[in-house]
């Protein structure tokens, strides 16, 4: 299987390459909103016709080089795109932040000791803080199209890096552990020799009520440097919940080693369906922690010998695991108990989450083994 994880480097330009870079990136933003109002105007994405008509004007009009003017073109048919598939109707896409999306050997290179990239002024060579990037070159890595990102005046270059690893095969698997996500516990996990880790979650829990009070504060001022400080909170807060989960993920990864399949649900389908958005509003920042989990487990897994199995969540909190007895009222959430109506097995209902999602392992186990 292919495995990509977004390299952030910091590039230390000089003074006069920060101009540089400056003035490349305004140019780069104005060629794309100048393609973007044509595309818009034509509802055409294809490249081959949008290069007749804007190629020329990116050269001359904006000061772009053969290659940026191509970029530019790429950049805003792929915004385009994803607006399409996330179903927006079609409006004018704007590029307010100044960024530059730089494609590998054409527009940029990289070595242990330098970054190079084209400029409207021409080629130049960026130092950059290469500290933990020498992997990257040992290894078979392939670097994806880089996005140039000027941060608090501060450049960093963030580069998408593909490996092919080999997948462990299923009879290799002697470990099978359920992972129910849910926010009391953040992780409850259930394996093979019927053992349980709950992740306490409560701080977290804690944590995020706290952030949540602070928002709604600051919403309710609505002033100008409470929107500021409204942004940098919620900036705050994602970083938080990236290290949490990366946190989770690692210790589950080192605590159960290689040969092992972790089973976790495909929330991804969940939109609508209402058993596990618990509370109002927090389906958006569970789901967006949960897809950030899910990569960060499916990496570190793949990296130490072990794979991720994402199972349909129908269920997995509602039946019992002694008995198959399926039914909304095993569950108690507020208590967080799973008392079963048929056979009255009792247990926690993360747990109960995270012993059918074992379940649902070894299922699949047998089923490709047999
Ligand atoms: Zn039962």
């Amino acid at each position: 299987m292919q495995i990509t994880i977004t390299a952030k480097i910091k590039i230390k330009p000089t003074e006069d390459q920060v101009s540089q870079l400056n003035e490349t990136m305004i140019a780069y933003r104005q060629g794309c909103n100048f393609v973007s109002r044509i595309v818009f105007e034509s509802v055409d994405l294809k490249q081959a016709s949008l290069h007749k008509v804007t190629y020329g004007a990116l050269r001359t009009q904006y000061g772009l080089r053969s290659q940026m003017a191509q970029s530019v073109m790429k950049t805003v048919i792929a915004r385009y795109k994803t607006n399409k598939s996330n179903g927006y109707e079609w409006s004018l896409v704007t590029f307010k932040r100044l960024e530059y999306d730089l494609v590998w050997n054409r527009d940029y290179s990289l070595s242990k000791e330098v970054f190079s990239l084209n400029t409207v002024e021409g080629r130049i060579k960026v130092p950059y803080e290469s500290k933990g990037m020498e992997q990257y070159f040992e290894s078979e890595w392939s670097f994806g199209t880089a996005k140039l990102v000027n941060k608090y005046g501060k450049w960093f270059l963030h580069i998408p890096m593909t490996k092919e690893v080999e997948d462990v095969l299923d009879y290799n698997i002697n470990n099978v552990v359920g992972v129910d996500l849910g926010i009391n516990f953040v992780a409850t996990t259930y394996d093979s020799q019927d053992n349980t880790l709950f992740f306490n979650g409560r701080p977290i829990k804690h944590k995020r009520s706290k952030y949540k009070f602070l928002r709604k504060q600051l919403q309710q001022l609505g002033t100008a440097s409470s929107r500021r400080k409204l942004k940098r909170i919620g900036q705050r807060e994602s970083r938080w919940m990236t290290d949490v989960n990366h946190q989770i993920s690692k210790a589950l990864v080192d605590h159960y080693g290689s040969n092992t399949m972790f089973v976790i649900e495909d929330l991804s389908g969940v939109r609508n369906a209402t058993e596990r958005v618990r509370v109002k509003d927090r389906y958006v920042t569970v789901s967006w922690s949960f897809f950030e989990f899910r990569q960060m487990l499916v990496y570190k897994a793949v990296m130490s010998g072990s794979k991720v199995l994402t199972v349909d969540p129908r269920y997995t909190s509602q039946t019992c695991p002694k008995c198959g007895h399926t039914e909304k009222a095993n569950r108690d959430k507020t208590k967080h108990v799973f008392c079963c109506k048929n056979c009255c097995y009792t247990s926690n209902d993360d747990r109960v989450g995270a012993m059918n999602l074992h379940r649902k392992g070894i299922e699949y186990i047998a089923e490709v083994t047999a």
